[in-house]
């Protein structure tokens, strides 16, 4: 999404990313900027410094209150007070007018490239509260300390940080952990509950795992 009050210029940059294969939207103002930054999930944020209206760093400060998207500022003049009060409002890189249309596609796609790591980063772990998960390894860590479940104990904790926050009946954990091989009765679930508490709770006053008599089971985060 590209944020630009000057026409042409925002005419050609978005012919040369629709030219590479982007789609672009463009809003011509900060007001509009904001907004079109907010409705929806950008893979990033082209956002020029001196708009009207909200000027560029309100623009970012704003979006940054609620979004995570990259955001690339546009400096006007190349100095380095724009540059810092750019990056300090939470911008992730910036350019200074003129630029090469090449340099911006590069600065685009290293970006981008870095959005890709962090998420795959943040999706081989899992975490609630001080409990971590390295889904590669199928490693378990309690406050640092790494803690050994079998196959069925690391299922079942991994069904319930997965859906942390969730009331999980008996059955549903059978049907999620045990799947169809699951001619047991629900029993067993209690079972490997009280197993799982034994490996991962300090103490059975503050269970990560708490019991909703009737109902079943849910971990907070
Ligand atoms: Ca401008």
């Amino acid at each position: 999404m590209l944020i630009e009050d000057e026409k042409n210029f925002s005419r050609f940059v978005e012919l040369e990313l629709t030219h590479e294969n982007y789609s672009v939207s463009v809003a011509y103002n900060g007001n509009d900027g904001l907004q079109l930054g907010m409705s929806e999930e950008w893979d990033i944020i082209l956002l020029d410094l001196m708009l009207p209206g909200l000027d560029g760093i309100e623009v970012c400060k704003k979006l940054r209150e609620n979004k995570k998207t990259p955001i690339l500022m546009l400096t006007a003049r190349d100095s380095v007070d724009e540059r810092v009060r750019g990056l300090d409002c939470g911008a992730d890189d910036y350019l200074s007018k003129p630029f090469a249309i090449e340099e911006l596609l590069a600065r685009i796609r290293a970006i981008l490239r870095r959005q890709e790591d962090n998420k795959k980063e943040e999706s081989r772990r899992l975490m609630v509260l001080d409990l971590e998960v390295n889904l590669d390894s199928r490693e378990v860590w309690r406050d640092g300390e790494p803690v050994e479940l079998t196959k069925r104990e690391y299922d079942l904790l991994l069904a319930f940080m997965n859906n942390p926050n969730r009331v999980m009946s008996r059955e549903l954990l059978l049907d999620t952990v045990w799947g169809f091989e699951a001619a047991v009765d629900t029993n067993v679930v209690d079972v490997y509950v009280r197993y799982l508490r034994n490996k991962i709770d300090r103490s059975k006053a503050k269970s990560y795992i708490q019991t909703l008599r009737g109902v079943g089971y849910v971990m907070k985060r």
